[in-house]
């Protein structure tokens, strides 16, 4: 049989840089005019910058636009994260060894550019570990679309049906679900509760990955 595969969110997963997303945001947005409050921040969760920057600043901005608002905010994020570091979240590290040592396969599956996972998986030593990667770059839909996560099945060579994706926010746990895949979520970065995870559709919340048993994922996928 071919094992389950995993797989995973980065911001608010795999590891905690929402305060260095927020930064930079906020330096862009002031920069141009703009309040960003914290109400704003949270409005951005799992979302594309595109549909970001129409939301909360422009609606009528043009894709050019949004790209060079885009841009400039990730690199501000990046050199934030590159000055600061990044440690992974509770129980990540274990988790990720436990099921390489099972031969289970791991993607990524995230709406963050590419140069941002590339830059996060280098800091924390995690590459090596995943077997596909697919970023927001790379999909036309943001979550609460399930194209990021099937692609990532796809890449993996794995049906969805046998995919678990680990997450923090409901949209995020939409995208799982509408892919038809399991999904557990994690509340440590406390953005999101328990009930509204549960709401989205989780099959599993747990508030850090230090609390999941491994076998509890074999469950998922039975
Ligand atoms: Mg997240």
């Amino acid at each position: 049989m071919t094992p389950p595969a995993i797989i995973w969110d980065v911001d608010g997963t795999l590891v905690d840089t929402a305060e260095h997303h927020f930064r930079a945001w906020e330096r862009i947005a002031a920069e141009r005019g703009y309040l960003f409050t914290r109400n704003d921040f949270a409005a951005t969760f799992g979302k594309r910058n595109p549909e970001i920057v129409r939301q909360l600043f422009n609606p009528h901005a043009t894709d050019d636009e949004c790209r060079a608002w885009g841009e400039q905010k990730e690199k501000y994020y990046r050199d934030a994260i590159r000055n600061s570091g990044v440690a992974l979240l509770p129980g990540v590290a274990r988790l990720l060894e436990t099921l390489a040592e099972w031969h289970w396969p791991q993607a990524v599956g995230s709406s963050a550019p590419r140069e941002n996972l590339d830059l996060v998986l280098s800091l924390t030593n995690t590459r090596p570990f995943f077997q596909a990667i697919v970023s927001g770059d790379e999909v036309q839909r943001g979550k609460p679309d399930p194209e990021v996560f099937l692609k990532a099945a796809d890449r993996l060579g794995v049906s969805p049906s046998h995919c678990i994706v680990i997450e923090d926010a409901p949209s995020g746990v939409e995208a799982a679900k509408a892919g038809g895949m399991a999904c557990v979520a994690v509340t440590y970065v406390g953005h999101h509760s328990e009930e509204k995870l549960l709401a989205a559709g989780a099959d599993l919340v747990v508030p850090t990955l230090e609390q999941l048993n491994p076998e509890q994922l074999i469950a998922l996928v039975k």
